[in-house]
């Protein structure tokens, strides 16, 4: 029972010297909503329905700490440890000189609501068939499943480089985690102890961050979509929900983009010119005012064309504003610049997308006019811009046909 002490030992140290605060009350669905509704400040959590993966597997009941694993990933808590004679009965090795202590801090951090006082919103209810199904459309009844609630998604990051962890996880005896990329390049040393790091996997808490659910950032403007943690990353890049802000000046309206659109068109629409997809425009433009806005007739998407004054000319840009969301199609446009009987042209077969506008000087995608063609006093009586949606336009011609029939 040597090896038993020394986790004891462990233990006693490891609580001596704690000083973590408690278990934090976690504010419930609604009381997030009703704070941070339209705010910038999103609490933001992650839900596990395999709860059973905050069990020890030896004994089933809730882990607590300490919590320790075999050099196989294996876990067990402290009084299995000691019954098993501290011999990981999966694989023989020893354990119970290891702890996971990413794993205690995860147990630690979790909420397990009671589903009947958490209600329906943060529990997945399940349809189950009863014995009479044919006898009845309603024959089936809903069960919710109880989950947990992990509000310090950052305990499922690599404390390395704070990616969201994935396979393969690893930990150094001491219990300091690192994501597989970092431990290559920390050369397999630790950087928190200098212990080793890459041998043992951390199984565990592998099996954790493929089961926790986060919704999409957008969640609250719509989105529906769930992830594994760290898959939402990718969608919420090119989330259809995700805010875009009014170009009009001292506006403050940001919403999805449709809603933008209509409320651009209500609210600013004298602002703007309206353009038809593939028809050239005079694109009427003020020097001062530095950004000109088109909307597609009449609550369509909004083109924000800008100029920027540099001493060696004007850089001019044309941007959607509009999340990288497939839904909202591709433009591409051309921009022509006319003065004394020369014109510039600059043809983009995609026009860029943003969600706010910029008032930085663009390092790409921008037409230059040189210094020495720039004509301010005819400014921009010369500037024309034909904006292109290759779907919408052939729907729209299609139209065309239609009336005409
Ligand atoms: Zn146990
Ligand atoms: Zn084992
Ligand atoms: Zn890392
Ligand atoms: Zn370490
Ligand atoms: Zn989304
Ligand atoms: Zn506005």
């Amino acid at each position: 029972m040597v090896k038993g002490t020394k986790a004891e030992q462990a233990l006693a140290r490891e609580e001596a010297s704690s000083s973590r605060p408690k278990r934090q009350r976690v504010p419930s669905i609604v009381e997030e909503e009703g704070e941070n509704g339209g705010g910038d400040v999103v609490v933001r959590s992650g839900t596990l329905f395999e709860l059973d993966l905050l069990d020890c597997p030896i004994c089933c009941n809730a882990l607590t700490i300490p919590i320790f694993q075999c050099d196989k990933g294996h876990i067990a808590c402290s009084s299995c440890c000691t019954n098993v004679s501290n011999k990981c009965p999966y694989c023989s090795l020893a354990i119970g000189n290891y702890r996971s202590r990413i794993m205690e801090r995860v147990v630690e951090a979790f909420i397990v609501r009671c589903p009947i006082v958490a209600g329906e919103a943060s529990s997945r209810r399940l349809r189950v068939p009863s014995i009479d199904e044919e006898n009845g459309e309603n024959g089936g009844r809903d069960v919710v499943v109880p989950s947990g609630t992990l509000s310090q998604l950052d305990l499922l990051d690599c404390s390395v480089c704070s990616k969201a962890l994935k396979i393969s996880i690893f930990q150094c005896d001491n219990g300091h985690v690192a994501c597989s990329s970092c431990c290559i390049e920390l050369r397999y040393k630790c950087p928190s102890c200098s212990l080793p790091i890459g041998n043992y996997r951390c199984i565990i808490m592998e099996k954790v961050v493929k089961a926790i659910i986060v919704p999409c950032q957008n969640a609250k403007h719509g989105c529906t979509e769930t992830f594994s943690y760290g898959n939402e990353l990718v969608h919420e890049k090119k989330c259809s929900f995700a805010l875009c802000y009014c170009p009009a000046d001292n506006c403050n309206y940001a919403g999805v983009f449709k809603d933008l659109y209509s409320h651009y068109a209500a609210n600013h629409g004298s602002l703007s010119t309206s353009f038809r997809w593939g028809h050239s425009i005079h694109a009427c433009m003020i020097f001062e005012s530095k950004s000109y806005v088109l909307q597609k007739h009449t609550d369509g998407p909004l083109v924000v064309l800008q100029c920027f004054k540099e001493p060696q000319g004007l850089f001019l840009t044309v941007n959607c504003i509009a999340p990288s969301a497939p839904v909202v199609g591709k433009f591409s446009y051309e921009l022509s610049y006319s003065t004394a009987g020369n014109t510039l042209t600059f043809r983009s077969s995609e026009m860029n997308r943003i969600q706010k506008v910029s008032f930085q000087t663009p390092e790409k995608d921008f037409m230059f006019i040189p210094e020495y063609i720039f004509n301010p006093t005819g400014l921009f009586k010369g500037t024309c811009i034909c904006i292109r949606s290759l779907e919408e336009e052939e729907e729209e011609e299609e139209e065309e046909e239609d009336n005409e029939d």
